[in-house]
This record gives C-alpha cells, structure tokens and sequence, in this order.
C-alpha cells in the first residue's frame, strides 16, 4: 500500500466568517447565524462558543440566554459563492480535491514535497495564508495519512483556537499516532455514532488508541467490515481515498414512459423495481449513500403524483429501498387511475466512507450491501434482468 499524505481542509466558523467579510464591525464579537426560518444555530464565532452557545441551539432559546451575542439569518448562496472561491484557490495547489462540504475539502498531497521543494507542513501552512489573504476566510488544516486522521488532525487544531492558541495547521505523523490516540477519545472520531459509543464503552473502549489496540477478529465480528476499516485508517493506512471524481450528483433518480398506458398495479410495481434497481446500481457505482428516496406516478393525463421519505440509516440496496419504496407506491396508487409512467428518485445523497456506523444493524446491512454488489457483478456477466426483486404484491 502506498503511503498517502492526506489533508483536511475546514473552514473556520464558515458561516460567521463569511458575514465578517461583509461587515468586519462583526470581527470580535460574539456571533452566531441561524438556519432557514431562523429556526437554530448554524454556525458559531469563538467568541459565541466561549460563551456557551450549542450548535443546533433553537434560536428562540438562545436569544433570551445569550443576549449578548448577534444573532443573524444565513445567505446560502452568498456562504455557497465564497465557499466556491475556497474551493478555487485549492486547485492551485493539486488538482487532487475532494469537496467533502460548503466548507471543507480533503486533499491529497502526496508528492507534492518535490513540486513546491518544501515540506508539507509549509505547503498547508502556505494554503492557510493564501486563502485568508485572497479570500478573508480563516481555514483549519489537518495534515496526516488517512482521511479519518486528517479530520481528527483539523479538529486538534480547533481545539486549540478554542483555547485561544493561534494554530492553523496540525500535524499528525507517524511517530506522534498513538500520542494522539490515547489522548482521543472514541466518539471524537469521525465516523462514532453515539449507540456505537456506548457499545464500545461496555467493553471499557475508552480512546482512540483503546480501539485500535483491539484484536481485529473481535471488532469484525462486532461492527463488521466498517470496524475494520476504521482502525485501518487510525493506524494511517488509506481505505479511504482522496475521491477527486468531483461533480458528485445532488439526486439520482430513474423513471420511463410504459410501452402502453397502465392500469395494472402489479405490472407498475414491476417497473418501479427496476427503477430502484438501477437508482442502487448508480449509488453502489458513485460510493453514494442515498437518505431520501421518493417515488413518483404520472397519469395518462400528466398528472403528477409524488411522494418521498426520509431514512433513518442511509442506503444504497434494493432490499430496504423496495420495502420503503412499497409503502410509498401505496400512499399513492389510486385504483381506476391510467397510468403512462412511474419513477423512483434517490436524494440527500452522502458518500459511502462518512456513513456513520449503526451498530445494531452493520451487519445486516453490510450482508446485503455484498448480496447488491453479487448482483452488479452477475449482471456484468449475464447481462440485465438476470437477477430480480420480487415486487412485494
Ligand atoms: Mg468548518
């Protein structure tokens, strides 16, 4: 395996930051932007987090516990414009980005110590000043070997602004991994959910280094593959690769006109199927996860009817997609109705390497997750329709 030198790199408070721009007279003091409708906190300054201010705080509370701090109501597209300037500026430094999102990227800086005839170190600390003198956006960087340990890197960094040390850049290197570790506790780590933690507690699994410390036959067989794969990546070895294929789709979704108009229920929960099909085929293909799937029915007469909902776990397998899709088909289908088309669309899509490990359920969800790539592989062989769903009648 090569040996990877991997970045993160987090903007700082982006939102606030971004409003700092606008009105400098903001620098200093303790402010915090609100979500749509200003419902709770998005985004925080120090200053706010000094004070006590919760992300996710509901604003209504807050502003009565904080009257100090400046609440103000968030611009998405402006955050989005500034955060594609950030974006920019990265390219200039490898083409190897990976936008994870508005406000951060991992980067893949292998070999570029040659390219720049200076240290890594000096290349992030050399990005970190680019992008606040061009820009004005203060960034944290994690620099290390793994996806997972630049996060934990850039979140040290954090911490120490938090504390009011001036750090941008944090480093973790190979001889400093187990240092870090054991000062790491587990749920810090990108990727623990909190029912994950408390199982890992049971076992007195307290730090980063604790888990790694386990035999790998005990953590297969409790989390699964993903386990596996997380220690892989706190030892700074890369499961997880820079994925610089950008453009990663908002929604995938698949419908098609039936060759005649339809009343037949079975015959359109047929369809539907394969529509799922291939919606989990493109997700399986992208490494997507997908966490809002809906289906939708057109009339003979254009008329639309759609319906979606949102997944606990995100997906990426026909097996729960077609139980969940069932429902919805369901709460739409109107017997007597002629149909012309149906289609399946998979939205809030997230990377594969972010799903967050749902201990009760990794293994199930892992067994299907081989079971769909089984059948991608059959019908690269056999070709399409090989292999089908039953449609739940
Ligand atoms: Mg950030």
């Amino acid at each position: 395996m090569t040996k990877r030198v991997i970045a993160l790199v987090d903007c700082n408070n982006f939102f606030v930051s971004c409003e700092r721009l606008l009105k400098p007279e903001l620098i200093g003091k303790p402010v915090c932007v609100l979500s749509n409708n200003d419902g709770c906190v998005v985004s925080r300054s120090n200053e706010a987090k000094r004070l006590g201010v919760e992300m996710g705080a509901p604003y209504f509370i807050a502003k009565n516990h904080f009257k100090k701090v400046i609440f103000l109501s968030g611009n998405i597209p402006y955050y989005c414009e500034i955060s594609k300037r950030v974006m920019d500026k990265l390219y200039d430094f490898t083409p190897d980005v990976e936008v994870y999102s508005i406000d951060e990227a991992f980067l893949d800086l292998t070999g570029l110590r040659k390219t720049f005839n200076c240290s890594y170190e000096e290349i992030v600390e050399k990005i970190v000043k680019d992008i606040k003198d061009e820009i004005g956006i203060d960034v944290s960087i994690g620099l290390s070997y793994s996806k997972t340990l630049a996060k934990l890197a850039s979140d040290k960094a954090k911490n120490l602004q938090k504390a009011k040390v001036e750090k941008y850049t944090y480093k973790i290197g190979y001889r400093q991994i187990q240092e870090e570790l054991k000062s790491t506790l587990i749920s810090e780590v990108w990727g623990i959910g909190r029912n994950t933690n408390a199982f890992l507690k049971k076992y007195l699994i307290q730090t980063a280094w604790d888990f790694v410390s386990q035999e790998d036959m005990w953590i297969k067989k409790t989390m699964g593959k993903i386990g596996l794969e997380l220690k892989q990546e706190l030892l700074g070895h890369v499961v997880h690769p820079v994925n610089t294929s950008c453009d990663a789709p908002k929604s995938i979704s698949r419908s098609e006109s039936f060759e005649e108009f339809q009343t037949d229920e079975n015959y359109i929960k047929e369809q539907l199927n394969m529509h799922i099909h291939k919606v989990c085929k493109k997700l399986r293909k992208e490494n997507l996860l997908t966490g809002c799937i809906g289906v939708m029915l057109r009339t003979k007469d254009f008329q639309v009817f759609d319906v979606k909902t949102n997944l606990i776990n995100p997906l990426d397998t026909e097996f729960e997609l077609v139980h969940h899709a069932m429902t919805l088909f369901k709460n739409i289908f109107k017997k007597g109705l002629i149909y012309r088309s149906v289609g399946f669309f998979a939205t809030k899509l997230t990377t594969k390497n972010a799903q967050q490990i749902s201990l009760f359920d990794g293994q199930s969800v892992l067994k299907k997750q081989e079971l769909s790539k089984s059948w991608d592989k059959l019908e690269e062989k056999f070709g399409k329709g090989v292999v089908k769903l039953g449609s739940g009648k």
